[in-house]
C-alpha cells in the first residue's frame, strides 16, 4: 500500500499540475468523496482555478487551490496518481498489475487538454475538500529526535503500534515500520516507553536512514526484510526463521535473535 514515501512520489508527480487552469471534473463516484465533500462543492472550489502548491503530510496529499480551498487526496491500499497519463509510480505492492481506466475515481481536466486522475482499484482512498489535518502527527520525513522521543515516552503500547499511529507519526505503514525496527534491532512488541536514550538515538538514526534510502531506491517495498516477509521467511542477518504475528491487526515479522524485547 502507499506509505509516506509513495505519497511523496505522488506529490512530486502532482507538481506537474501547478499553475494549470482546471476546466472540468469527473466526480461520478460519490463513495469516493469524504466528509462534507460534494461534487458541487468541488466544482465551485476548483473549476476556473489553478493548483498553487502540492503539499504532503504523512500519507495525505494536499493540493492548495487559488481561492483558498485545499483538496485532500488519500490513496488507501491501491490508489495512484496519474498526471497527463503518466503514473508517478508504475509499480505498487498489493495493487493490480492491470491498469484500467474504469478504476479512475476522480479526474481533474485542465484547459490545456491534460488531466490528473486518481486510479484506485480497491477504492479505499478518497477525496476531501479542506480536510482536517490537526489530528496528524509528525511527518515521517521531518520528524526530529525530540519529537520521536516524546511520541515513544507517551505510551506503553507496542512500539510498532505507536509508530504506525498516524496521529503520532504520519506516514509510516506496515512495511516501513517492520523494516525500521528490524534494522534498529528492536522487537515490535516492546513497550514504546521502555527505550532508553541510547536505544532511542539508535532507532532515530535507523528511522532516518531507512526513509532516505528507500525513497532513493524506489519505495517502501525496497527494504532488506521485504523478500523475507513470507511464511517460513528467514532473517537476512542471521538466517534463522522470522517470527510472524499480528500487532494492531497488521501482520508483523521480526527476528527472535537480534530484535530485543
Ligand atoms: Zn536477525
Amino acid at each position: 500500500m502507499p506509505e509516506g514515501i509513495e505519497v511523496e512520489y505522488y506529490r512530486q508527480g502532482a507538481e506537474a499540475s501547478i499553475s494549470r487552469v482546471i476546466e472540468s471534473l469527473v466526480v461520478d463516484d460519490l463513495y469516493y468523496l469524504k466528509g462534507e465533500t460534494t461534487p458541487n462543492k468541488l466544482r465551485k472550489a476548483l473549476i476556473g482555478n489553478k493548483v498553487l502548491q502540492a503539499r504532503r503530510i504523512g500519507k495525505l496529499l494536499l493540493l492548495d487551490i487559488d481561492g483558498e480551498d485545499t483538496v485532500g487526496l488519500r490513496f488507501g491500499m491501491t490508489g495512484r496518481i496519474i498526471v497527463d497519463n503518466k503514473a508517478a509510480i508504475e509499480y505498487l505492492e498489493f495493487s493490480s498489475d492491470r491498469n484500467d481506466p474504469k478504476w479512475d475515481r476522480f479526474i481533474v481536466n485542465f484547459d490545456d487538454g491534460g488531466s490528473m486522475r486518481i486510479r484506485d482499484p480497491r477504492r479505499l482512498g478518497g477525496v476531501e475538500l479542506n480536510p482536517d489535518v490537526s489530528q496528524l502527527g509528525h511527518d515521517l520525513f521531518s520528524i526530529t529526535i525530540e519529537e520521536l522521543s516524546q511520541v515513544l515516552s507517551g505510551s506503553s503500547r507496542p512500539i510498532k503500534a505507536r509508530l504506525m499511529d498516524q496521529s503520532m507519526v504520519a506516514g509510516l505503514g506496515n512495511l516501513l515500520t517492520d523494516e525500521i525496527l528490524w534494522r534498529a534491532s528492536i522487537d515490535p512488541r516492546r513497550p514504546a516507553d521502555s527505550l532508553d536514550e541510547k536505544t532511542t538515538r539508535s532507532l532515530y538514526k535507523h528511522f532516518k536512514k531507512t526513509i532516505e534510502e528507500l525513497a532513493t531506491l524506489g519505495g517502501s517495498h525496497m527494504g532488506t526484510l521485504q523478500d523475507h516477509r513470507i511464511s517460513g521467511g528467514f532473517c537476512p542477518k542471521h538466517g534463522i526463521p522470522l517470527e510472524r504475528y499480528k500487532i494492531g491487526g497488521r501482520t508483523t515479522y521480526s527476528c527472535p535473535e537480534h530484535q530485543k524485547r
